[in-house]
């Protein structure tokens, strides 16, 4: 490895050092509920911070464009290897950057400009890469996007069937970033075939439960199946690719040369550490228990309360709906993140605010649930929570003292709870 005369980051850069420390103690101290985050392992680190992000390997594992590969061979057939066995499917590729490329990538296997495709919206709880109108995917392709029903906030398959058979889609995606119920995906299978559509799954946030057996796997139904491997994968920042058989020529062509240039190979490395994590029988204990913890969460808020779109979750993520009380959830997510609890600001569908100012909060459980919290401290964390938002509402405006007593609290409430990698 390193010759040990040779400086470290402390001495090279005292200052980028001191910032990740404050990062380091930051994700220590704080109730981390970002339903998109994670902890990922000492071992996802230490694998990502390694030579192999010094080595170029333009193509393929067998059919590279540089020398060198010795290595770097063996390490993404691993990857692609223990990606195919922890979701049981005939094709993966290991290459993409993160959660949007591989989705760019799988529109530019199937589709072609200008083709109608469609996704949940935005607002819906639907994700930017399945055609809004900003996202490249909304630019380059014709979009339609279906939503949630009003009254109970669950996806419309009436609705997508209709648009289905009316605009013909070539591809049509299934997956959400902010949904709290499980997804149908032998009905948007049958949708889909009956218009000639391919299926495309983006289980990007759910990726973990799907692996640990705590929520129904696409993988049977869809042509494509894409992931962040961040999220509830608890892997290193990167994306995932999965596919039929038939696809999987233009799926690789469409990733390398199509889109991206040399892999990244240290992220290949973290990410093949990952999936070995995720074969290991304790991760279906962790995925069984993420849900668990959402649930028994959404039961304590509600308690409290509060509302929640859909009336609860049986994923790991819940949407509390502040409309009811008349606030807006960009203050209170900002009081909250000074009470040392982490969680965004995000629409609940039909909302009558601003998408700069929505009307929820999301709250994820994958991160608390990492450090081994369990549905026992759940009754806990909703207290914090609703103390939080009583301090974000106070009359006076955010009441400091009453926040730093919070985050005292959170500090010594996650103590026990030694967070992973750090
Ligand atoms: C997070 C997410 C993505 C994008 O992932 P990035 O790694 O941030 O590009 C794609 N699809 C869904 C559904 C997501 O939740």
């Amino acid at each position: 490895m390193q010759s040990s005369s040779e400086p470290d980051l402390r001495a090279v850069d005292p200052e980028v050092d001191a910032l990740i420390r404050q990062e380091d103690d930051r994700q220590r101290d704080s109730l981390r509920l970002i339903a998109s985050e994670n902890y990922a392992s000492k071992a996802v680190l230490q694998a990502s911070a390694s030579s192999l992000t010094n080595k170029y390997a333009e193509g393929y594992p067998g059919k590279r464009y540089y020398e060198g590969m010795d290595f770097i061979d063996p390490l993404e057939s691993l990857a692609i290897a223990r990606a195919r066995a922890l979701f049981g499917a005939e094709h993966a590729n290991v290459q993409p950057y993160s959660g949007s490329p591989a989705n760019l990538a799988a529109l530019l296997a199937l589709c072609q400009p200008g083709d109608t495709i469609m996704g949940l919206s935005l607002p819906a709880g639907g994700h930017l890469t399945h055609g809004w109108k900003v996202s490249a995917t909304g630019i380059y392709y014709k979009a339609v996007q279906y939503g949630v029903r009003r009254d109970d906030h669950l996806i419309d398959m009436d609705e997508v069937r209709s648009l289905a058979r009316a605009h013909k889609p070539k591809l049509i995606w299934v997956g959400h970033s902010a949904y709290p119920r499980q997804l149908d995906f032998p009905a948007f299978a049958a949708i889909a075939q009956e218009v000639g559509a391919y299926l495309a799954a983006d289980i990007a946030h759910i990726a973990g439960l799907v692996a640990g057996g705590a929520h129904p796997s696409p993988i049977p139904h869809a042509d494509v199946v894409t992931t962040t491997t961040h999220k509830t994968l608890r892997g290193p920042r990167g994306g995932l690719i999965l596919s039929k058989a038939a696809h999987a020529a233009a799926i690789d062509k469409a990733v390398f040369p199509g889109l991206q240039g040399g892999p990244h190979n240290h992220t290949t490395a973290a990410k093949a550490v990952a999936f070995k994590e995720a074969l290991d029988p304790a991760f279906k204990t962790y995925a069984a228990q993420i849900v668990t913890s959402a649930r028994a969460l959404a039961e304590a808020l509600v308690a409290r309360g509060y509302t929640l779109s859909t009336g609860g979750t049986d994923n790991h993520l819940l949407l509390v709906d502040l409309s009811p009380k008349n606030l807006g959830g960009r203050k209170v997510a900002q009081v909250l993140n000074t009470c040392g609890i982490e969680l965004n600001a995000n629409a609940v569908p039909f909302d009558p605010r601003k998408p700069f100012d929505p009307s929820g909060l999301r709250i994820g459980l994958a991160a608390l649930t990492s450090r081994g919290l369990t549905a026992q401290h759940m009754d806990t964390v909703a207290t914090l929570i609703a103390d939080g938002i009583d301090a974000a509402t106070h009359a006076d405006g955010v009441d400091d003292r009453r926040c730093l007593a919070i985050r005292g609290r959170v500090r010594e409430f996650l103590q026990p709870f030694p967070a992973p990698g750090l």
